[in-house]
């Protein structure tokens, strides 16, 4: 998609830290990483979110992921791992090009990628649960 960084990026036009290509993905270093190993698994086709890539795709994502993550965790001897995925500006979405955070964590990182828990009572999230599959 003409002016999409990440297509430029994904196909080469803008150099990057690769550290995997295969026909359909690219995977490269975040430039502000959470931590050390920080990478984005970006798809060569311009998709915007989760709403607009196909399944398949996606699904070659997570593969993709997970190969690149079983390497950073041999290299980098990280402690654990987030798998994050923002869709939408409410959601943290800044490059509106689908891709797909490996965090690599490590003990005393100073990282807090995960949310604060709410308490819903029991019967807003049986109402939940019924508007989701009703
Ligand atoms: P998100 O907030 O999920 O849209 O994440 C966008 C991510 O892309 C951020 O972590 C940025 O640091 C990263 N980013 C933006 N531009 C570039 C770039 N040119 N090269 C590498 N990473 C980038
Ligand atoms: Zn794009």
């Amino acid at each position: 998609m003409d002016g999409c960084i990440f297509c430029k990026i994904a196909n080469g036009e803008i150099p990057s830290n690769t550290i995997f290509e295969n026909d359909e993905f690219r995977v490269i270093l975040d430039n502000g990483p959470a931590t050390k190993g920080h990478a984005l698994v970006l798809p060569k086709k311009h998709y915007a979110d989760l709403f607009e890539i196909p399944e398949e795709t996606v699904a070659n994502a997570a593969i993709v992921a997970k190969k690149v993550a079983q390497n950073i965790k041999e290299k980098l001897n990280c402690d654990g791992l987030n798998l994050v995925q923002n869709n939408g500006a409410t959601a943290g979405q800044t490059v509106m090009h689908f891709h797909l955070h490996i965090i690599p964590r490590y003990e005393n990182d100073g990282q807090h990628i995960l949310w604060k828990p709410t308490s819903p009572s029991a019967e807003e999230l049986v109402d939940i649960k019924n508007k989701i599959v009703g």
